[in-house]
């Protein structure tokens, strides 16, 4: 408090004025707690209390005071005036409702000063006391979002706090995301993309009702809670798919997504704020499932975002301490049976949790960047083995790596991953690179090119998981691939789907026309090996033949292969 007291003697004439004003009357201070400079006699005895006792935030109640600390900020910044009326005492019945009428004094000790005067105006408010304080915000405009006219995040949270803790019935939580928003803004103006806004926020209210809570979080995003069981499939396909006209009679489409969490408040286990946190999994997850417009809130999502931050937390330090591991699955021909190549995988060799497949990790690596680190690891691990290899004089087969759909977009990756194979002299022709198919997106002409560089220096290029994604055959006319990898859920269906066999031998026999390599991958049956040899396919590689293996395991294939057949 001592800083309070220099600010008294620095205004002791201010303080004898107050102590003589005829009303109740304050120096107050523009902190965040609103703390009390010095105050008259009609001060206390209009808030029942002393100069002895503290009296943050004017005493005002819980619901007020958040709203009471910013307008004080808030005018402090601008150096001005304000009014606002605010309630106090403990019950909302009783109480008094208080006039305050603050006047920007000055800045002293860096600190900024209110006089304010203060009246009791409880006989002004007659409704209830809900009511009184909904109007008090509506004056004050700080109740609503001013574009889309729902309600603003502190209002909504208000609120539906404060349902979720008076009912025992199922609430839905729904957070609504608008898909590449940034687009129509750019593409169609501002104006356009406040129209869009406008429209959404309409349609929420037309689907849900009066009764909803719905509010505008950030530029595109909306949150809803709405007392129900649950919700309908038409509440989310009158949502999900909106053609909005713009003034200028454009239509545009907007496409939008959905995170819903169910909650039984009768559990009274989560607040508003964290109901909605798991809404917003829920959406955030939409955008790791192709095709998808909603989803709903499961534990199992908890539990890997759990799992995904533990990952996240020590991801760095066990690729300094070298628990990530590369294993070699031999690829062979089919015509020769002979070991032709092998393709490396990570794994992570995890102290705490054993060996843990690329599938759970490279997802996560791939959404928060860490993949290009780790692929890059592994490029130096695959070149490293190489030299050894070569030195000691092996006769070699080509390597295979992976890269992730992030790298490509990178501007020096071509630049990077000479630097590696050079630093180990390694003959590019034994350094082959998969890509998936979505990797090379045929758009994307930075891809294209990426694609033809790597292609000019002779790095052997194969096109994984071929047949997973869309325009497949597109892509085979622009992109100078040498292997072509059938995705091993093609495979997994021969046995049981004519289609699916008449699709693959399509492939095989269309690759070779074009002078394309075909390799299948995720062999596992004799039966599928006897197909895949019968309709011409190139290469296999699959559990029928070796899994994925340590370096010194994948020597003695390379021993045993070179001689020996399969
Ligand atoms: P992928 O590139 O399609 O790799 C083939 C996956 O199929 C490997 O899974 C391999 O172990 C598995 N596999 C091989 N033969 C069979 C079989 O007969 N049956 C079945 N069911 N599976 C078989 P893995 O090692 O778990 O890797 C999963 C995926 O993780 C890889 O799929 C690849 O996309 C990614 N990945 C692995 N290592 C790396 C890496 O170093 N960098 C990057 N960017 N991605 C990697
Ligand atoms: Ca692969
Ligand atoms: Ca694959």
């Amino acid at each position: 408090m001592t800083v309070y007291k220099q600010i008294l003697k620095t205004i002791t004439p201010l303080d004898e004025m107050i102590l003589m004003m005829p009303t109740a009357s304050a120096i107050i201070c523009a902190e965040e707690t609103v703390p009390i400079v010095t105050a008259n006699a009609k001060f206390y005895s209009l808030f029942n209390s002393s100069p002895e006792q503290e009296i943050s935030y004017l005493n005002a109640d819980s619901a007020d005071r958040l709203r009471i600390s910013k307008r004080f900020r808030h005018f402090a910044q601008d150096k001005k005036s304000f009014e606002t009326e605010f309630h106090i005492g403990e019950d909302s019945t009783e109480g008094k409702w208080i006039k305050l009428q603050a006047s920007y004094y000055a800045s002293i000790h860096t600190m900024d000063l209110f006089l304010c005067c203060f009246h009791d105006v409880t006989a002004e408010h007659s409704g209830s006391y809900e009511q009184e304080r909904d109007s008090i915000k509506i004056q004050e405009n700080v109740l609503y979002d001013s574009l889309t006219g729902v309600w603003n995040l502190e209002h909504f949270f208000d609120v539906v706090n404060q349902r979720l803790l008076e009912s025992n019935e199922m609430f839905q939580m729904i957070a609504l995301d608008l898909d590449k928003f940034k687009y129509i803004n750019e593409y169609y103006g501002r104006a356009s993309g406040d129209m869009v806004l406008k429209v959404i926020a309409a349609r929420l209210l037309n689907v849900f009702g009066e009764s909803a809570a719905i509010a505008r979080s950030y530029a595109d995003e909306f949150y809803i809670c709405i007392q129900k069981e649950t919700i309908t499939k038409e509440e989310i396909d009158a949502l999900v798919y909106a053609q909005i006209q713009l003034e200028n009679g454009e239509a545009v489409k907007v496409s939008i997504k959905l995170g819903i969490f169910s909650y039984d408040a009768g559990s009274k286990i989560y607040t508003g704020h964290e109901c909605m946190d798991r809404a917003l999994m829920a959406c955030e997850k939409i955008k790791e499932s192709h095709g998808r417009n909603y989803m709903i809130y499961t534990t199992e999502m908890e539990e890997k975002m759990h799992r995904e931050n533990e990952m996240e937390d020590v991801m760095e330090q066990a690729l300094e301490q070298g628990e990530f591991v590369v294993y070699y699955q031999p690829k062979f021909s089919l015509e020769t049976e002979k070991l032709v190549g092998a393709e490396a995988l990570v794994r992570w060799n995890s102290p705490t949790k054993g060996m843990v497949s690329p599938g759970i990790f490279i997802p996560l690596f791939e959404k928060n960047g860490f993949i290009v680190k780790l692929d890059f690891y592994v490029y130096e691990e695959v070149c490293k083995f190489l030299r050894g290899l070569l030195d000691q004089g092996y006769d070699v087969v080509p390597i295979s790596v992976n890269v992730s759909r992030v790298h490509i977009e990178t501007t020096d990756f071509v630049e990077k991953l000479l630097h590696v194979v050079n630093k180990y002299k390694i003959p590019y022709k034994f350094f082959e690179i998969e890509m998936t198919e979505s990797a090379y997106g045929v758009e994307n002409e930075n891809v294209i090119q990426v694609v033809n560089q790597l292609k000019s220096y002779g790095f052997p290029l194969s096109m994984d998981d071929f047949g997973s994604g869309y325009s497949s055959l597109n892509l085979l006319k622009n992109m100078p691939i040498d292997v072509l990898k059938i995705d091993k859920e093609f495979l997994g269906e021969t046995e049981t789907s004519k289609r699916s066999r008449e699709i693959i031998r399509m492939i095989v026999e269309m690759s070779k026309a074009i002078d394309i390599q075909t390799i299948c991958e995720g062999v596992e049956t004799n039966q599928q090996a006897e197909f895949l040899k019968n309709i011409g396919c190139d290469m296999v590689q699959g559990f029928l033949y070796a899994r994925p293996m340590p370096e010194e395991n994948y020597i003695e294939e390379l021993q045993k292969y070179k001689t020996a057949q399969i």
